[in-house]
């Protein structure tokens, strides 16, 4: 008979490592809290699921020890979950290199993964939320413990996720067993996530969505920068660039002192050099110099962001540009390329797609192993690793999963019922 494992979590990473262990011969029990397993998968890439990235690199990753992290990546990559996937009956399919089921159906990769489960013979426990974990005083093995009852186990998988979309199940208690376990956290923040903003004429443009530059700025300074689809939201900032800028700003805001604030500048014309920019203005001004300032305006920006940036700059839509005050249609030229607003913070857990920070990966080895309690093994979201959007999320929960799964007394070798070949998208 083979070891004992406990995997605390059923959601992406835990299922991998259930499948992996449960195929090296090892006998798993899965214990998930909610009533089923991968609720979280369910409402990945808008019900899509972008289950990896043909263009993987640790660059698209944070984490204290991208050393670690790319020798992992290194082990189990694309190619991996593309087999992986494939072998147990999900076609996946490219889109400009992210990963998608080919039926864009993120309930096809959770019903796989489900199948799978069952078929490898893992014994599937939920309703079940653990509570602490030790080790037994006399038995030597793990103790799972819940309001349900206790699980023994020679080695246990810590796969509970993080603090992020909290209805899905992961609502930090991996944090707090890794805590019990004596293990450091570096701190925990909402990542990916949407921007508030101290401006509240953002009402008046709620709904734009514009092709922008935007950069972070603290202090003087420029902290980061993204390019790509900016939302505009009544309260703030939102699109894709924005939640990957999300953790950096959760981070200085979350060192800096109370009522501080970010500023973000957003170029809405990025592809310009000023000079470029500068003939186009004087340009604009010889051909249409006889219209209303709405009218002289009208073709550059979306329509209500240059009514805004109009009433901004002090003017009035119907002046005519001859009689207008020089300054003042400067600075609406000026908004263009650099408005700036003020951050005072993200949404919530509840919006936030993943957590930055959490178990450091200096408090494992390289079979993401506890180096404070062995047999203890962590994968997933739990661990401090956090990817950008396009599906590294993802891939880093079924690469953790399956090196945290592999582990104990196996041969190492994941047994596909397909040949493992070269992954293949269609
Ligand atoms: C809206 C949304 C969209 C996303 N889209 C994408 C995407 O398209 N591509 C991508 O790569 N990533 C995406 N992500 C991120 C990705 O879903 C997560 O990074 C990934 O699911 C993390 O996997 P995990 O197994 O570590 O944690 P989770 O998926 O959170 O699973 C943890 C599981 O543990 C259970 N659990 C927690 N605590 C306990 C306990 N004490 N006892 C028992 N069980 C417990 C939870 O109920 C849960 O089932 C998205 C996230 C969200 C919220």
């Amino acid at each position: 008979m083979g070891n004992t494992v406990g995997i605390v979590g059923g959601g992406a990473a835990g299922m991998m490592a259930a499948i992996t262990a449960a195929r090296n011969g090892e006998r798993v029990t899965l214990l998930e809290r909610n009533d089923r397993l991968g609720k979280k998968i369910l409402s990945t890439g808008n019900g899509k699921c972008n289950l990896g990235n043909e263009r993987l690199e640790a660059e698209a990753y944070y984490t204290g020890r991208p050393d670690m992290l790319e020798d992992f990546l290194g082990r189990f990559g694309t190619e991996d979950t593309i087999s992986f996937f494939q072998s147990i009956g999900l076609l996946i399919k490219s889109r400009n290199g992210y990963l998608y089921p080919a039926s864009e159906q993120a309930a096809a990769v959770l019903d796989v993964l489900r199948y799978e489960v069952k078929a490898a013979g893992v014994d599937v426990v939920t309703d079940f939320k653990a509570e602490s974990v030790e080790r037994g005083r006399r038995s030597k093995l793990l103790q799972v413990y819940g309001k349900e009852g206790v699980y023994s186990f020679d080695r246990v998988i810590l796969a509970c996720g993080g603090k992020a979309a909290p209805k899905t199940g992961s609502d930090g208690s991996g944090y707090r067993l890794a805590e019990q376990l004596g293990h450091s956290m570096v701190p925990v923040v909402p990542a990916l996530v949407q921007l508030r903003c101290r401006e509240e004429y953002l009402k008046s443009v709620s709904g734009v969505r514009a092709d922008a530059q935007i950069s972070v700025w603290f202090q003087g300074k420029r902290a980061a920068q993204e390019r790509g689809e900016l939302q505009l939201t009544e309260y703030g900032i939102s699109g894709i660039p924005v939640f990957q800028l999300s953790r950096r700003v959760n981070y200085i805001l979350a060192g800096a002192k109370k009522h501080a604030e970010v500023e973000v500048n957003i170029d809405f014309l990025p592809d310009y050099t000023e000079e470029d920019f500068r003939m186009q203005c004087t340009g604009r001004r010889l051909l249409q110099g006889h219209r209303t300032v709405e009218e002289f305006f009208t073709g550059m920006l979306h329509k209500k962001l240059m009514l805004l940036f109009i009433k901004l700059a002090g003017l009035k839509s119907a002046e005519a540009v001859s009689g207008a005050d020089e300054r003042k249609l400067a600075r609406v030229y000026e908004l263009c390329r650099c408005w700036k607003l003020h951050v005072i913070g993200s949404n919530s857990y509840d919006n936030a797609q993943v957590c930055a920070g959490g178990v450091p990966l200096d408090e494992v080895t390289e079979s993401l192993e506890s180096r404070l309690v062995p047999g203890v093994y962590f994968a997933g979201e739990i661990l401090d690793v956090d990817g950008r959007c396009g599906g590294y999320n993802l891939q880093w929960a079924w690469c953790s999963g399956f090196i945290a799964g592999k582990h104990h007394g196996g041969s190492g070798v994941m047994q596909s019922r397909a040949p493992r070949g070269k992954g293949q998208v269609v």
